[in-house]
């Protein structure tokens, strides 16, 4: 399956696309993720991205499409995968279905995820991530570690995004809605939107989107 997952900031994306990718046996990617790696390495692409996503700010579309392409010509892409964070603007969208139409495949389901702004600031201010594997991820009330500021699974030090800051967080969430919020739309028109609450326990959304994509 090709799969994208799209929500604000805050939805819980990272951790269902995980999950949710785990379960179908296909790679969830997610650009948010290859840009952080390449910050932490030091690399060009990392020292350039670092600039926009310190100030909430979406990375340019053609930085971002040129390392999408890259990552889907993978082997483990072949057969499906699971985005998560890309597309993120109309563009990109638009970049993505012509990608996908030169290897003569497409989407088969968009899974937004909806969530209030209130929950998005306080699922994000609380959020810990592991600095030795950014997907073991805990939140300060709803998933909080065994020892504080301790990874349970593998005992790293757990840190908190700078992009988490709450400023950080409300112009985050200005770009979603002016920038990212029309793909919704784009998606609709196509036929391949599922729109999942996101709202309760990370399990609850999980069997909501495995519901929604199954119903496809
Ligand atoms: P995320 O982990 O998905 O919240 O992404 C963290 C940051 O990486 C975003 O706030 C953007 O600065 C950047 N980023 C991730 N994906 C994209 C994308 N598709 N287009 C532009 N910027 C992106």
């Amino acid at each position: 399956m090709r799969i994208v997952l799209v929500g604000p900031p805050g939805a819980g994306k990272g951790t269902q696309a995980t999950v949710v990718a785990g379960r179908l046996s296909i790679p969830a990617i997610s650009t948010g993720d290859i840009f952080r790696a390449n910050v932490t390495a030091g690399t060009t692409l990392g020292v350039e991205a670092k600039k926009y996503m310190d100030q909430g700010l979406l990375v340019p579309d053609e930085v971002t499409i040129g390392l999408i392409r890259d990552r889907l010509t993978e082997p483990d892409a072949a057969a499906g995968f699971l985005l998560d964070g890309f597309p993120r603007t109309v563009p990109q969208a638009e970049e993505l279905e012509t990608m996908l139409a030169g290897i003569e495949v497409k989407l088969d389901r968009v899974v937004e995820l909806k969530v209030d702004n209130d929950e998005v600031v306080r699922r994000i201010s609380g959020r810990r991530l592991c600095r030795n594997d950014n997907t073991h991820i805990f939140h300060v009330e709803s998933k909080p570690p065994a020892e504080p500021g301790v990874c349970d699974v593998c005992g790293g030090e757990l840190y908190q995004r700078d992009d988490d800051r709450a400023e950080t967080v409300r112009k985050r969430l200005r770009e979603y809605e002016e920038k990212t919020a029309p793909i919704v739309g784009f998606y609709a028109e196509r036929g391949l939107l599922a729109s999942v609450e996101a709202m309760g326990t990370p399990d609850e959304v999980t069997e909501r989107i495995l519901t929604a994509l199954e119903a496809h």
